[in-house]
């Protein structure tokens, strides 16, 4: 088990992994892709509520599993997206400028 790629090769992975079982043959509804994303983090809550850190940690990689597919499917370089929104981040104010 290789766990030392990048995220555009997580990305790949993923999202050739999804193709080749038959979830992107016809054209994905983006709406729908990142709800069963939510869905993945719904899950993850369900697993931290019932206090089961395994399957809590599982629902986890599944979002994340989702998400990479998503950006693979999309042809989108997260790595450059991150990067450029973690520099963003950087320069906006304390707690981004919200009260609370
Ligand atoms: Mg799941």
């Amino acid at each position: 088990m290789d766990t030392k790629l990048t995220l555009n090769e997580w990305s790949a992975r993923c999202h050739g992994i999804a193709k080749e079982k038959g979830f992107w043959d016809k054209e994905r509804n983006v709406g729908e892709a990142l709800m069963l994303i939510v869905t993945e983090l719904a899950e993850a809550m369900e697993g931290h509520r019932k206090q089961d850190e395994a399957n809590f940690k599982e629902e986890l990689a599944d979002a994340f599993i989702r998400l990479f597919d998503l950006c693979g499917g999309m042809g989108i370089d997260i790595e450059k997206e991150i990067a450029a929104k973690s520099e963003r981040n950087k320069t906006r104010p304390y707690k981004h400028g919200k009260i609370c």
